[in-house]
């Protein structure tokens, strides 16, 4: 299949999937994950109104960062502290904020250009070792320390679920993620915004819209398989 019949495909996977849970499809953005993939390719999704990029490696997208146009950049993979200050230009949305000391970098290196930069936490709710972010139980004491920060706004929450997980797990994990962000919500913490929940990818994104997602991150689904 075609990047344009893929992207009209998720489209409409999407908007059923609203539809079931009595959503607007309008609250779901789409985000294309480009990782490894070549510029050409991606491009055709551009071309198909995909204006999200996601990407997992900083690297990655400062290669890609000139060549495609009018587009947001999302890091959505694990971030390094000492690559945060190649990033906060580019990025619109840092989904993978996991620790304090990597918040006090991005607020560091965001002062320095004058921006106020838009992070998600990443949040393990599956509990699985393998998987990087922070437990449910630390995520609203790390809102209260980032909440002193100027130049960062946190506007929701991350989480990734298994390769393998059942259905009754994703909705578990899902609903578990929206859960906790209306927990923080309930708490109204200064600049801690709790709007979005990014969380789905090709294999699970109708459960996730299912379940609250307002950012679905979808690669293989668009580009085809890496
Ligand atoms: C690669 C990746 C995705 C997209 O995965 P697909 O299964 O190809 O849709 C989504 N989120 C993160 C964090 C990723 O690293």
């Amino acid at each position: 299949m075609s990047v344009r019949e893929n992207v009209e495909n998720v489209r409409k996977r999407i908007s059923a999937a609203a539809k079931r849970a009595n959503r607007n499809e309008s609250e779901i953005t789409l985000i294309g994950v480009s990782k490894t993939k070549p510029v050409e390719l991606i491009k055709e999704g551009v071309d198909c109104g995909i204006c999200e990029l996601g990407e997992n490696r900083v690297q990655e997208v400062l290669e890609k960062y000139d060549k495609i146009e009018n587009v947001r950049w999302h890091l959505i993979g694990h971030l390094q502290k000492n690559k945060v200050k190649y990033i906060v230009d580019k990025a619109e949305l840092i989904h993978s904020v996991d620790s304090l000391e990597l918040a006090k970098e991005i607020d560091k290196q965001a002062k320095k250009i004058g921006k106020v930069q838009k992070i998600l936490l990443e949040i393990n709710i599956s509990g699985e070792e393998s998987k990087f972010g922070i437990t449910p139980a630390e995520a609203i004491p790390l809102c209260g320390e980032i909440s002193r920060f100027e130049n960062i706004k946190a506007e929701g929450l991350m989480t990734m679920a298994p390769k393998e997980a059942a259905e009754v797990e994703l909705r578990r994990i899902f609903g578990g993620l929206k859960k906790l962000s209306e927990e923080i919500r309930s708490r109204q913490i200064p600049g801690i915004d709790m709007r979005e929940l990014s969380m789905g990818m090709s294999g699970d994104y109708e459960i996730a819209v299912e379940e609250g997602a307002t950012m679905v991150r979808v690669g293989t689904g668009i580009f085809g398989a890496r």
